[in-house]
């Protein structure tokens, strides 16, 4: 694990980032709040392509609670079949739709409380829902977010929960809500698991990685 970067370096390395990618966006396909929290529900343990893949069908004819409801467990399991964990996420896309209409008025709740409540929705979907869907600045690590910010030393953390409480101690306020998807981006594209890209990685003077692949 690096050493958590000083204030300096971070603003230097998200000025970088954003100049790179003004706007970054997820790429998990969505048609509207509810399609968004099943997608995300369903990216657990799978990669985005995958569940774009599943979803692309699924989408259109159940894009509410209801319809959902009205697909059954059955129905869904025929369009998320190739992903996986399938039959307990489609259980979960069931009973959170059951909860949407009888407790939220059809409706997706904004909090993060309320959203870990829902069956199959943790703190990292949760956190991935308030930040794309309502902006805002919560911080939901997955894998990549895990690795570039131990190597790179812009938020280490033994563990998740602490690498998202170094990214919000540590990573100026401007640059919150994007945090989550450049650091994503930049483990997915360049700071890859096995070779990481470091000879054209755009913070390279900056990263505190030892074993750069250069
Ligand atoms: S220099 Fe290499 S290890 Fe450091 S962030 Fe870039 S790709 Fe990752």
């Amino acid at each position: 694990m690096a050493k958590q970067l000083d204030y300096h370096t971070i603003r230097e390395i998200f000025t970088r980032f954003q100049k790179a990618d003004p706007a970054p966006v997820g790429e998990l396909d969505h048609v509207n709040v509810f399609t968004l929290v099943v997608a995300v529900a369903l990216s657990a343990q799978s990669t985005d392509v995958g569940v774009n893949r599943a979803t692309r069908e699924l989408f259109k004819i159940a894009d509410t609670p209801e319809k959902m409801l009205a697909l059954g467990e059955e129905g869904v399991i025929e369009h998320i079949k190739t992903i996986g964990l399938f039959r307990n996420k489609a259980k979960n896309v069931i009973k959170l739709s059951r909860i949407l209409v009888d407790e939220y008025n059809s409706e997706v709740p904004n909090s993060r409380a309320a959203l870990i409540s829902l069956p199959g929705v943790g703190r990292k979907t949760a956190n991935v829902v308030l930040n794309m869907w309502w902006r805002a600045p919560a911080q939901a690590v997955d894998t990549h977010i895990f690795r570039v910010g131990n190597r790179s030393g812009i938020c280490p953390g033994k563990d998740v929960d602490a690498v998202e409480r170094a990214i919000e101690d540590n990573i100026p306020t401007d640059f919150q809500l994007h945090a989550h998807h450049w650091l994503i981006l930049h483990g997915r594209y360049h700071c890859k698991a096995r070779k990481p890209l470091c000879g054209t990685c755009i913070i390279r003077d900056l990263c505190e990685y030892k074993e750069k692949n250069l």
